[in-house]
């Protein structure tokens, strides 16, 4: 393997050096002192970066584990469950709840955009008898490279009940998140994006509103059960065993993201993502999200007619060494998508779209070289004329 592969996909992300070296530690006792140690401090950590002052479990499993922990601990089979998917993860959310024996009802979005806070408020006003037990939002939809306004959501469900559960698996330190002043109900996420871990880690918090649910909910749940893990937890320890090393990975990778500083780290995705927004446009390429709804953590690009993705993305990994994602699911042969999220900056981003401008060259696209890259560096010299992405603030 090349090691200096630039890894441009959204999740799992580069890895710092300290927190690569500090896997390597020999393993420690997880029902010790150590651990428990470890355990609350990455906990007090965490709280700060999803914004509340609910306890944070640790789960070790990947993402989807964690938006599957907060669906069976909050709703019982029957419960009707409204999901907003605006994307493969958003229709993740909804099948795992219907998988448990909710009843699923979607609120479709056209790939491409953000969840519409007016339709939400329209459906949940048309709820007369308060049925609707939870929405399903997911904060940074990935494979689309949107990202919804949760606090609008959040607004627009205000008069109702239902819980508001939350997928911040992508946006989670590189987007502004204030789980308890925006009244998120269910928060997951996990440590492969952009809190610059390794994979094999996942996160969950719950409102009291939450927790009150979860006392009444009937859906199957045991590894997940979180009146398990909060027993645990008081020990300092996890039900079962966790991913040590990892741990001892994010415990670095946090100690990094808080020497940035929570805010910096937004900010500095905000930059990242215009400029490749910028960069891309300049090569002539078109965006796939709409404007106003664009990440800041992957940019979507449509595919240029006459380009054979396969082999343009090959050729940018095996002669530049940039990865890049393709399309998911339907969007397979519509679009390609860049990661810009954790450990990562302007360099990664420049070389990327220098790249990018190569392949599409000798693939035989009529580019004009250096364009976007040059609309890139502006930005990054703060000389773009543009307004950045508006802040979700
Ligand atoms: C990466 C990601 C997930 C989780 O995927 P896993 O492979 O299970 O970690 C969930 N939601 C979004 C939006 C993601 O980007």
């Amino acid at each position: 393997m090349n090691e200096r592969q630039i890894l441009m996909i959204p999740g799992p992300t580069p890895l710092p050096a300290q927190a690569l070296r500090a896997m390597a530690k020999p393993m420690i006792n997880h029902r010790g002192p150590e651990f428990g140690a470890m355990l609350s401090e990455v906990e007090e950590r965490l709280k700060q970066v999803f914004g509340t002052s609910q306890p944070i479990f640790l789960l070790t499993c990947s993402g989807t584990g964690a938006m599957e922990a907060l669906v069976v601990n909050t709703l019982s089979p029957g419960d009707l469950v409204l999901s907003c998917p605006c994307g493969v993860f958003g229709e993740r959310f909804a099948k795992i709840a219907e998988t448990y024996g909710a009843r699923v009802e979607r609120l479709e979005t056209p790939f491409g955009e953000a969840v519409s806070p007016a339709r939400v408020r329209q459906r949940l006003d048309q709820d007369q008898a308060r049925e609707i037990r939870a929405l399903l939002l997911t904060h940074n939809e990935t494979s689309t490279g949107v990202q919804n306004d949760l606090k609008a959501l959040r607004d627009a469900a205000a008069d109702h009940p239902a819980l508001l559960l939350v997928d911040a698996v992508s946006s989670l330190a590189a987007m502004e998140l204030a789980m308890d002043k925006w009244g998120l109900d269910g928060v997951a996420s996990a440590s492969q994006k952009a809190l610059m871990a390794a994979p094999g880690l996942a996160f969950v918090a719950m409102s009291e509103k939450a927790w009150s649910a979860h006392r009444q909910a009937r859906m199957p749940r045991f590894y997940f059960d979180l009146s398990t893990a909060a027993k645990f937890r008081d020990k300092g320890q996890t039900p079962f065993t966790p991913a040590v090393s990892q741990l001892f990975g994010l415990r670095e990778s946090l100690e990094l993201l808080f020497s940035e500083g929570l805010e910096a780290c937004v900010a500095r995705h905000r930059v990242l993502a215009l400029a490749t927004r910028r960069g891309i446009e300049g090569m002539g390429l078109s965006l796939f999200a709409k404007d106003g709804a664009a990440s800041q953590t992957v940019t979507a690009v449509k595919i240029p007619a006459g380009l054979e993705i396969k082999k343009f993305r090959e050729m940018l990994r095996t002669e530049y060494g940039v990865v890049i994602s393709g399309g998911q699911a339907s969007l397979e042969n519509a679009i390609f998508r860049i990661g810009h999220l954790g450990h990562v900056g302007s360099q990664e981003v420049l070389i990327t779209l220098a790249a990018v401008e190569m392949a599409l060259h000798r693939q035989g696209l009529d580019i004009a070289l250096g364009k976007g890259v040059s609309r890139a560096q502006n930005v990054f010299l703060g000389k773009s004329v543009e307004t950045p992405t508006p802040s979700l603030a």
